[in-house]
């Protein structure tokens, strides 16, 4: 399937309005890296280290880590990759990890509450991070990040890490970005001053979508009954938009629907400038918002949003099938 979009890889994604959208790769596994040269992948949007947790038996140590997250650093070759720390309960569970027996798991002791709580693995892996950066640039994000308070704590682990690195005498990273993942709706109505102290923030779809809707991502009687493409859920991605807009924070986009090809043009039709997706999604993604006018694409969602539609699915087919 790469093949066929193989003319446009080395192309920057630019809208026919002239907007230039950032399409960057989801990535987890050492198996994943090469797929940054044969995508055209700009870099790596969200780097899931709990992959790598979950595919072996034991806890990894702090060298291993570092060597890992080293030869990933090393794969991109200077492009951006935006480690999530890891993102562990709910439907991922490590298996030398002590189960928790937890009636809703999705709504439990999960991700950075974890790493709030217990904080010895994620200081550990912010170690390995630092060290891996090896003087580089380090772009790191918390996953599941429901209040102000979560990301403010995050973040003074991150500090003190730094701090007790520098005792050691290792070498800092040249710039550190420390960004949180939006995946609860409560985020969304957080302080502005939250927008303006987190470096960047990267909407998480499925959950998001997940918390949005109360549907459950993983039960297959509920997962696909809401649209994307719902005037509700546009509304809030508009809102989040506007609020980083307003406070000049870095937004992107990195659940499945960003390598969706028709709720990918429809996002950054709402304001989103990077996406973040499956590699093999970036040549159909491309190839679509090449097509597409997203001044018009966002008149026909406002016009349906008007009309009272409860998705903006068929006048945005409409528009697609005249192109
Ligand atoms: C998300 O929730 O959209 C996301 C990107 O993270 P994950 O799918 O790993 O929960
Ligand atoms: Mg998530």
């Amino acid at each position: 399937a790469q093949e066929r979009y193989s003319s446009i890889r080395e192309k920057p994604a630019i809208t026919v309005d002239g907007k230039r959208i950032n399409l960057m790769m989801n990535a987890g596994l050492m198996a994943d890296l090469p797929s940054l040269e044969n995508s055209g992948a700009e870099g790596v949007g969200l780097f899931r280290t709990e992959l790598q947790f979950l595919v072996r038996n034991q806890m990894p140590k702090r060298s291993e880590l570092k060597g890992l997250y080293q030869r990933v650093l090393e794969a991109a070759g200077g492009k951006r990759v935006v480690f999530r720390t890891l993102d562990i309960g709910s439907d991922k569970v490590l298996p030398y990890m002590k189960p928790t027996d937890e009636p809703n798991p999705a709504l439990g002791w999960r991700a950075i509450r974890v790493g709030l709580d217990k904080p010895g693995v994620m200081r550990m892996q912010l170690q390995a991070l630092i060290r891996a950066a090896n003087g580089g640039p380090l772009t790191v994000m918390f996953p599941f990040v429901a209040q102000f308070e979560e990301y403010r704590l995050a973040r003074e682990e991150v500090n003190k890490t730094i701090e007790r690195e520098r005792r050691l005498g290792h070498v800092l990273p040249s710039t550190l970005e420390i960004g949180a993942m939006l995946e609860t709706p409560s985020l969304g109505f957080a302080p502005l001053k939250f927008f303006e102290e987190v470096d960047f923030l990267s909407i998480g779809g499925n959950d998001l979508k997940q918390f949005f809707f109360a549907a459950d991502r993983e039960n297959e009687r509920v997962r696909r009954r809401y649209d994307t493409l719902n005037v509700s859920f546009l509304s809030f991605i508009e809102r989040i938009v506007e609020r980083c807009d307003i406070s000049g924070t870095p937004l992107s986009f990195c659940g499945e629907d960003a390598g969706r090809p028709i709720e990918a043009v429809c996002l950054a039709a709402m304001g989103i400038r990077t996406l973040s997706m499956r590699p093999a999604s970036i040549g159909p993604v491309k190839s679509l918002l090449m097509r597409v006018d997203l001044g018009e694409l966002r008149k026909i969602i406002s016009d349906a949003r008007h009309r009272g539609d409860q998705t903006v699915r068929p006048a945005v087919m409409q528009y697609l099938r005249e192109l």
